[in-house]
């Protein structure tokens, strides 16, 4: 009689443990987080400060400490990789933040990976890890608008959604992921849209999926390669090239352009208007840098996303030139410079461009 209702009671306090969330390691998901800096470990001198405070100044494990929530749904580590605001990330940052997430991967114990990360170039950073790492396991950017210390902080929102996705098996073979504001995006889609309130983050085609109360729920699918589909590795990538954006409006001249090449780049995203318009007197300044050897990249820099048409403003099968199609400036610029390490051949990387 004692024995069958001790059993009950276990029974009962480990089912209302695992409903809780539960407290046995072994039925959570095991999650990193490679933290970065940025808004989201920012810290202001008070609570109405959303906009002015300083970026980077809380470390990892404060972060986690911070929010008990997080050991409620996953086993949750942290490493601080950088602690920097994301507009000072580089090329190397990429690759030692790369490398770092390819060798956590290849760990059975390892489950998902969340990088918390400065808003401001999130979505370069996503967009790189979705072309050159190889793995199913969901790999998710998380940000925030506002920093820990304001009123109506978005970030402890945003960790624990992005610790559930990392953690969940249907996040799984989907490419890597921008989550803020209960949205779901792709790293390959999403852009940073304004600078202040938390729905900062928006994707042209829409963003993937919603996460709600630590629930996923997928709306579409990205149709471009990545990941494990991708042909980019970045166990295989040592150096980055350096690939330049130059800005062009009304009044433009060639002075960027002139500059970059002479700073030795191998491609000049041109970011031009509408169509990736390129102004008359720079059509024969940017056919001369293409037959010095420089790649030309027309993409277009207006606000809710470019559709750049190969051939459509300019002739550019007769001037050999590449269209980034979809990508904005940023994001064109991360694909050249991946795509760059495996080829230097105009029509194969016009293919990388319309294939990622
Ligand atoms: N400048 C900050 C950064 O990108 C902005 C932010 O995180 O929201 O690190």
């Amino acid at each position: 009689m004692f024995k069958k209702t001790s059993t009950k009671w276990i029974l009962a306090i480990a089912s209302a443990m695992l409903l809780s969330g539960g407290v046995f390691a072994q039925n959570k998901p095991n999650v990193v987080i490679l933290a970065t800096g940025g808004t989201i470990a920012g810290a202001g001198a008070d609570v109405t400060n959303s906009a002015s405070y300083q970026s980077a100044k809380v470390p990892v494990d404060k972060l986690i400490i911070g929010l008990p929530e997080l050991a409620k749904v996953a086993n949750v580590r942290g490493e601080q990789v950088f602690q920097v605001g994301s507009e000072s990330l580089r090329n190397d940052n990429l690759l030692t933040l790369g490398k770092r997430i390819s060798a956590l991967v290849k760990q059975d114990d390892v489950d998902g990976i969340v990088i918390t990360h400065g808003t401001d170039t999130t979505e370069e950073t996503a967009y790189f890890l979705n072309l050159v790492i190889k793995t199913e396991k969901p790999i998710v950017v998380v940000a925030s608008m506002r920093p820990g210390t304001a009123m109506s902080a978005d970030g402890p929102l945003n960790l624990y959604s992005a610790i559930t996705v990392a953690g969940s098996k249907d996040a799984r073979g989907k490419g890597t992921f921008v989550v803020l504001n209960d949205e779901i995006h792709s790293g390959r889609d999403v852009s940073k849209m304004i600078n202040v309130r938390p729905n900062a983050f928006a994707s042209p085609w829409g963003a993937l999926g919603m996460v709600v109360e630590g629930k996923n729920y997928w709306f579409r699918k990205l149709d471009k390669r990545h990941t494990t589909n991708s042909e980019f590795d970045i166990d295989k990538i040592d150096t980055l090239p350096l690939v330049e954006i130059a800005y062009a409006g009304g009044n433009v001249n060639d002075t960027a352009y002139r500059a970059f090449a002479n700073a030795g780049a191998k491609a000049i995203i041109h970011a031009g208007p509408g169509n990736g318009s390129v102004a008359a007197t720079l059509v024969p300044v940017l056919q001369e840098l293409r037959g010095k050897g420089l790649q030309i990249i027309r993409s277009s820099h207006v606000n809710a996303g470019g559709f750049v048409l190969r051939n459509g403003e300019q002739p550019d099968d007769k001037y050999d030139w590449i269209v980034a199609h979809d990508l904005n400036p940023q994001k064109a610029r991360i694909l050249a410079t991946v795509a760059l390490t495996a080829t230097n051949d105009s029509k194969e990387l016009q293919r990388i461009f319309m294939e990622y």
